[in-house]
């Protein structure tokens, strides 16, 4: 829903960014304010999981120019775990495993520390598993997954449902879903769709990279961006989606290509 008189929660300017001292992202714009859902499309290698590693503070990518405010303050000076605590949630594209910690204790902390944030009450043991119970249904989930250690062996759609179930936990203002369908069956896709929707509210706004219509066809975006060259080419409403689908980038990209492009 577009609300002219929304909080602005993320703005990016001029955003400029590399990995192994290769430049990555070469002049970043983007606002988003609460209530809304952005999709981020573009081929592969464009740097879609290097914007969203860059707003979550992954320390391999280096900022070298531009400025990411989160509600009005810089990001980027802040820790990555301080960027969770105050709302800020990135559900990556490859959820990392972590053996030996078990997924109900890993959940129970994180979201202890945003709670904290919130100054709402921590929660018990007791108290944090009638909690995630909740959320498990929400996302269909089995209650066996809170006994394994965090993702590990995990199938790809369990993992994606995990990053979901975190979200819905940690209830963040603002998530970058990094491309949360991919590795989903159709089945799946719905659940962790309608698990997105309901947890998308007037307050909060959602960021989602996907390759896919099909994610798009159950969480619909009111802006749609295509990253090409380490810029956004294009922004438009969910209708370019439907056109990428049926033309590809390529005559995006055409279109971009100026005699005043490096
Ligand atoms: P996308 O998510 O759009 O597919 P990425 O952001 O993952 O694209 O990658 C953009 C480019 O950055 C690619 O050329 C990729 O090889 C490079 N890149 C990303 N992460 C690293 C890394 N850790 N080390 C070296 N190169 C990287
Ligand atoms: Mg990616």
């Amino acid at each position: 829903m577009i609300n002219p008189d929304a909080e602005l929660i993320l703005e990016i300017s001029d955003l400029h960014a590399s990995v192994d001292d290769q430049p990555i992202l070469k002049g970043v714009d983007l606002k988003i304010h609460a209530g809304e859902i952005h999709a981020v499309m573009g081929r592969n290698g464009s740097g879609k999981s290097t914007l969203s590693k860059v707003l979550a503070g992954h320390p391999s990518y280096k900022v070298s120019k531009g400025k990411v405010l989160f509600r009005g303050e810089d990001l980027l000076v802040l820790e990555p775990e301080v960027r969770a605590r105050i709302g800020v949630f990135l559900g990556f594209q490859y959820p990392v495993e972590i053996p030996g910690v078990s997924n109900l204790e890993f959940l129970r902390v994180s979201t202890n520390s945003r709670r904290k944030q919130l100054e709402v009450e921590e929660l018990d043991p007791f108290a944090f598993e009638e909690l995630v119970r909740s959320r498990l249904n929400l996302l269909q989930m089995d209650p066996i997954f809170l006994e394994r250690s965090v993702n590990e062996g995990f199938s790809g759609g369990e993992k994606k449902r995990n990053e979901i179930l975190q979200m819905a936990l940690l209830e963040p203002i603002f998530s970058i879903l990094d491309e949360t369908d991919s590795g989903l069956d159709i089945d799946a896709l719905r659940i962790v769709a309608a698990g997105v929707n309901e947890l998308s509210k007037k307050e909060t706004a959602i960021l989602l990279i996907t390759h896919y219509q099909r994610l798009l066809n159950e969480i619909t975006p009111d802006y749609v961006h295509v990253m090409g060259f380490g810029k956004i080419l294009r922004t438009g409403g969910s209708e370019l989606a439907l056109e990428l689908e049926k033309s590809g980038y390529e005559w995006l990209e055409e279109e971009s290509v100026s005699p005043l492009r490096p």
